[in-house]
């Protein structure tokens, strides 16, 4: 039995994240006992198919009942009106928690309905892929990845350290933030990055002078890898936008002042100006790779498809 062992958990939420969750609690023992909620019966079913979890609960109240960790793990604005209805079946000293990509409109949402005997701390591991659903988890998900927690200041310093030691249990790293701090953070390093993706694949979609098929064909050229990240979920990724609007709408205003000064430099032949912005550009993906948090391999570590 490990260290971070709990009775019962209950997994709100059964996507790619949840089932994940279940994946690996179940392959390091992380919990005796497993209990899924999901709103959909199909997707109960699938889980249960799946055998994803020990219990599947149709009533979200049923699952966390007796659970001495509760995750949620569904869209961001789904959050505050889940939490209203578990707060009364809430088990005495439980530790309720969240995986959500924004922070302080989760914290805003979710903490005014939970009672002051369980601990409240939210978390988002930063991990993914641009699958959703049952069917997405797997085991690995969480290995070598962050998860950062923003505990709220009702929490004890023992159940912050009991989260922090689950995660480590499912293999990441994990770091402390203000819900503040990780909204901005993450503006930067996840939110805009996808939006510029939804954009260009937009964008491209809707050009007039160069046919759709031109745009699949030639995508290997650059398009592709943004087009893995527009293909996110898009529930998910509007709530995240709708939530995290002052951070987004911040970082958004400093990207387009750069991509000025860029579109400057081309219009000014400014060769120099350019080869230096990309040559720091270069040293981040490199810092990135010596970090562990992408692969050197050519073409992204992508095998060529099968012709
Ligand atoms: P997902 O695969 O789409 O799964 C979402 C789950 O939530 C499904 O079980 C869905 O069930 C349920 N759900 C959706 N709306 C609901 C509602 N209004 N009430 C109750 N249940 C609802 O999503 P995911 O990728 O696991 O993301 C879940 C959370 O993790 C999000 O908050 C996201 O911000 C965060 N996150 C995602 C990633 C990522 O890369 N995907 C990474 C880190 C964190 P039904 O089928 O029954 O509707």
């Amino acid at each position: 039995m490990t260290k971070t062992h709990f009775e019962k958990i209950a997994l709100i939420g059964i996507g790619l994240i949840g089932s994940s969750l279940a994946h690996i609690v179940r392959k390091n023992k992380l919990a005796s006992h497993i209990a899924i909620h999901t709103r959909k019966k199909n997707t109960l079913d699938r889980a249960e198919e799946l055998g994803l979890g020990d219990s599947y609960h149709i009533k979200a109240e049923e699952a966390v009942t007796g659970a001495d960790l509760v995750i949620l793990c569904v869209p961001v604005r789904a959050c505050g009106p889940i939490a209203k209805t578990i707060a009364p079946h809430l088990k005495e000293g439980a530790i309720v928690s969240d995986v959500g990509s924004v922070k302080a409109s989760v914290v805003e949402a979710m903490q005014p309905h939970l009672p002051d005997h369980i601990a409240f701390v939210p978390a988002h591991p930063v991990a993914g892929t641009e699958q959703s659903g049952p069917d997405a988890g797997f085991p690995e998900l969480f290995e070598g990845r962050w998860c950062i927690l923003t505990p709220t200041k009702g929490a004890s310093e023992q159940d912050v350290q009991k989260l922090a030691d689950f995660w480590r249990g499912c293999g990441s790293d994990v770091e402390r933030m203000t819900p503040e701090h990780h909204d901005l953070v993450l503006a930067i390093t996840s939110h805009i990055p996808h939006l510029i993706a939804y954009n260009i694949v937009g964008t491209a979609a809707d050009l007039e002078d160069v046919t759709q098929s031109e745009v699949i064909k030639y995508s290997a050229g650059g398009s592709r890898d943004f087009t893995r990240i527009a293909a996110s979920d898009p529930v998910m990724w509007r709530d995240i936008f709708l939530t995290n609007k002052d951070a987004v709408l911040e970082m958004l205003g400093r990207f387009s002042e750069d991509l000025s000064l860029l579109q400057r430099s081309i219009r000014d032949g400014d060769g120099e100006g350019l080869q230096q912005m990309f040559t720091r550009t270069r040293e981040i993906r490199r810092s990135i790779i010596d970090a562990g948090q992408e692969t050197p391999k050519p073409n992204f570590g992508r095998n060529k498809p099968p012709k």
